[in-house]
């Protein structure tokens, strides 16, 4: 189907806002400007007074994890995850991972998200079919923890869901390999993740260096920083890797992010929250190591907001660096939007121009935090919030437009994410 968003305030890859036209042809953009003559859209929505950002790319979250948002706070990651997250989990049923992730690709929507990096299990597949049903982008992996005794099993697992999952609904899933972290995957563990997912030719996404905790654990244990040694299991070797946090990193370990092309997700709120540190953004910028935005699971952020989290990568590093050049804006929102898009290794995502996924949000420009109109990107990410955006498509489909969900049952998603949530945490 042919579809034209008319006049509207378009953020293009340059940083530049002009007023014009975007064209979209079946799944694609197929053009930003004057619209020729032959082009006749089936659709077209009016973007008067509207901002279009390339839809935001959550580099790292864990979706169905939305049913424990408010459940446990203010605590330490290890208490945190010991004492509340992991017995709490336990106690989840199919139900409970496909109506946390309904939940979640409802908050999606309605904040502009329109691709998303998974990690979570067991019931992957219900997560598949949640993102189907929704309509969103999904990059998804099956949690492997190598230190439980099913260790083994989850590999299995993560392999089935590749082999199910990968390139399905048009190509809108994604499967990658999801060893949880070097403190839960010891190394002969690894190097089998790694074998297993060299084998079927799938990416890799783990969390890396989030606490100094993790750090000293490692040196105690191994003696070495967690980089070091997964490096040795082979894990880096394959297709690619996506490395949430990254918040504690020496030379050694900004070597091995650039000899491997990892990726990092950044996710200020989360490591705010549970006071894990700072990443070196500037730094990782700086040295050209792609690295993106995630808003991590909702019970340590608590919600998955990327707007929110754009804005933080821009105040958090300009007051650690005490340089408020440290992160611009318009860097912020790339983080955000196209470096996601390389985060996950779909590279056609994350800018609006001829040939990228039609992945579009609009917002809309009416309300005082957009006003005056100087500079749209700078009201975007340090005036405005999510609650201005009113219409997204992915991959050309229109999951809301004009604050009316399409493809979501706002009500019933509440209704039954209330009913899981009461029986696991009560
Ligand atoms: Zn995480």
């Amino acid at each position: 189907m042919k579809m034209l968003i008319k006049n509207v305030t378009a953020v293009l890859p340059d940083g530049s806002t002009p007023v014009t036209n975007i064209m979209i042809d079946k799944n694609k953009i197929a053009g930003i400007g004057e619209v020729p003559e032959d082009f006749r859209p089936a659709k077209v929505i009016d973007g008067t007074n509207h901002l279009a950002i390339p839809g935001f790319v959550n580099a790292h979250t864990h979706a169905s994890m939305t049913l424990l948002r408010s459940y446990a706070d203010d605590m330490a990651l290890m208490d945190w995850l010991n004492k509340e997250i992991w017995p709490a989990e336990a106690k989840m049923n199919d139900e409970d991972i496909y109506w946390g992730a309904m939940l979640a690709m409802l908050e999606m929507v309605r904040t502009g998200t329109t691709t998303y990096a998974d990690m979570y299990g067991p019931w992957m597949e219900r997560v598949a079919e949640a993102t189907i049903d929704a309509g969103l982008r999904g990059v998804l992996s099956r949690g492997i923890i190598g230190v439980a005794p099913d260790g083994e099993q989850k590999i299995q697992e993560n392999a089935d869901l590749f082999r199910q999952f990968n390139g399905a609904a048009d190509g809108r899933l994604k499967v990658m390999f999801g060893p949880h972290a070097p403190y839960t995957c010891p190394p002969k563990f690894l190097e089998k993740v790694a074998a297993a997912a060299q084998d079927l030719g799938a990416e890799i996404h783990i969390h890396m260096h989030e606490t100094m905790d993790e750090i000293n654990g490692s040196l105690k244990e191994y003696g070495e920083r967690p980089f070091t040694w997964v490096e040795k299991t082979g894990l880096f070797d394959g297709k690619g890797t996506l490395a949430a946090h990254c918040v504690h990193l020496d030379d050694s370990d900004f070597a091995i992010l650039k000899k491997h092309n990892i990726r990092v997700a950044h996710n200020p709120g989360s490591n705010m929250k549970l006071a894990s540190g700072v990443a070196p953004v500037p730094r990782l910028l700086q040295e050209g190591i792609v690295t993106a935005l995630g808003t991590d699971g909702t019970s340590s952020n608590n919600n998955l907001d990327m707007l929110e989290e754009v804005n933080l990568a821009a105040m958090l590093h300009k007051v650690n660096e005490a340089d408020p050049l440290a992160v611009p804006a318009f860097t912020a929102l790339q983080m955000g939007t196209e470096f996601g898009g390389k985060a996950v290794g779909i590279e056609d995502i994350g800018r609006l121009e001829k040939g990228y996924k039609a992945d579009i949000t609009l917002l809309n420009m009416q309300g005082p935090a957009w006003c005056p109109r100087n500079n749209p990107v700078s009201l975007l990410v340090y005036s405005a919030n999510a609650s201005s955006v009113d219409t997204v498509i992915v991959d050309g489909n229109v999951l809301m437009e004009k604050n009316e969900l399409k493809t979501l049952d706002e009500e019933r998603i509440l209704f039954e994410a209330q009913r899981c949530a009461d029986r696991i945490t009560k």
